[in-house]
């Protein structure tokens, strides 16, 4: 069978062609880039990329670097140093905009020039070419491949650094600028001037959307640092027009001036477009274009109430006994659901059957709340009847049958539960996944 995606991406590129805008002009290799470029790539958390139109045109990564960049800073520092440095409140202005909390100094994001010259400050290497280097290969771990940097846009950026320069003395000035302004320009530059293609960056927004896993499988950013990043991306990532794209598309994004686009679907994947002509805010034309109609075809906008909570709870009555069988992945909204059900059991009435055979994945609050909710229908005076075999109640439990939880779990109350499935005579979970007909133990 042929995995229909890439054809979809095909129409996706074939019915965007037209276009608007401009090329950058700063540097000559922006305004001599084929304008009429178009390429669209969305990759899986475990790095699978799909692609489609000028898939191996290489472009400078440009601003798109800055999420990454801020990614290593945080690693290097912890976020309290950095946020000292950098503050994370949109700033509603360009990029290049010389945009400073007028009390603290500090820039008002990570994402705009002023942010992302700090952030390059503050990284860590014993110098210039080291710190360069640990980027570098930074961003080609993400990428699952090496990249490289273009001599001749780090020179063109360079020769045309002025305001760049500016805004780095101004930094050094207020003293929100680690290191020597015309090294932390050079080294900013550079970053800007890594060569990627869509499927570099579709892959780069995969490992975001996986919590700061490479597609090889790799934790390169801790996941709570990769949350934070992908937060100031919403919020600041797409420059003078990141609330419209926020209501419009709704993802984690950021753009580049080279026509580059990557958007993050936080668990599910990434997506990237390159294009390089741009809109009056610096995003590129048809980028922005190829996201929208990704929103209407795909549901993309991560403000969709579709995960509403499902019923996930059924009761039945087997022998007299009561039996709550539970499906699929809790979180504490699906818990609450099977609590509802729990709350109609009558004090005092015998056993009950909690049967988690079918529960797959479990979020740390649902697992609390569940303990909770079970140690309550004891307090009742039910004889409770745990069904868990993946133990995704948790594992520690002792021979002789209770569950015995760490004092982490549950608050420092340990719930003494029944775990083991003793007898095989009874059928109150007859059709339970693991075969096992009965759930017929004893408290101690
Ligand atoms: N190298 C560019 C600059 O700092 C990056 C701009 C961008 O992509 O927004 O001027």
């Amino acid at each position: 069978m042929e995995i229909p995606i890439t054809e979809y991406l095909e129409q996706l590129v074939a019915a965007n062609r037209e276009d608007s805008g401009e090329t950058a002009q700063y540097i000559p290799e922006f305004a001599q880039a084929d304008p009429d470029r178009l390429a669209v790539a969305f990759a899986t958390p475990d790095g699978r990329v799909y692609c489609a139109g000028d898939v191996e045109t290489e472009f400078s990564i440009q601003s798109i670097s800055k999420p990454f960049t801020y990614a290593l800073a945080i690693i290097d520092h912890g976020l309290a140093h950095v946020l000292e440095h950098v503050d994370v409140e949109p700033s509603g202005d360009a990029f290049n905009e010389i945009s400073l909390d007028p009390e603290t100094g500090r820039p008002m994001n990570p994402m705009i020039n002023a942010g992302a010259i700090a952030v390059h400050g503050l990284l860590t290497g014993a110098d210039r070419e080291a710190r360069d280097e640990r980027l570098l290969s930074f961003y080609s771990r993400l990428a699952g491949r090496r990249l490289e940097v273009d001599e001749k846009v780090h020179a063109s950026e360079l020769s045309e650094a002025h305001r760049n320069t500016a805004i780095a003395y101004m930094l050094k000035s207020l003293g929100k600028l680690e290191g020597d302004p015309v090294d932390v320009v050079h080294g900013y530059t550079r970053q800007c001037s890594v060569n990627v293609t869509v499927r570099d960056l579709a892959r780069m927004a995969a490992a975001l959307s996986a919590g700061g896993r490479a597609p090889d499988g790799t934790q390169v950013i801790d996941p709570g640092v990769n949350r934070h990043v992908l937060s100031v991306m919403a919020t600041c990532g797409m420059y003078d027009s990141s609330g419209e794209w926020l209501t419009r598309v709704g993802i984690p994004a950021k753009s580049g001036v080279s026509g580059g686009l990557l958007g993050v679907l936080p668990g599910q994947g990434g997506i990237a477009a390159f294009s390089p002509r741009l809109d009056a805010h610096g995003n590129s034309v048809r980028g922005i274009r190829i996201f929208e109609r990704m929103n209407q075809h795909m549901g993309l906008h991560l403000m969709d109430a579709i995960d509403v909570p499902r019923l996930v709870n059924r009761r039945h009555v087997v022998n007299g006994v009561p039996v709550h069988e539970v499906t699929g992945d809790l979180r504490f909204v699906e818990v609450e659901r099977v609590m509802r059900s729990f709350e109609s059991e009558a004090p005092g009435t015998g056993p009950v059957v909690v049967d988690l055979s079918r529960v797959h994945r479990v979020k740390d609050i649902a697992r609390r709340v569940m303990l909770e909710s079970l140690r309550r229908l004891h307090l009742d005076g039910h004889e409770v009847r745990l069904v868990d075999p993946d133990e995704v109640l948790g594992t520690a439990h002792t021979g002789s049958g209770e569950i015995v939880r760490g004092e982490d779990a549950v608050g420092g109350y340990t719930p003494r539960l029944f775990h083991d499935v003793v007898s095989a005579t009874g059928d109150a979970t007859a059709d339970s996944a693991t075969g096992d007909s009965a759930t017929v133990v004893n408290q101690t």
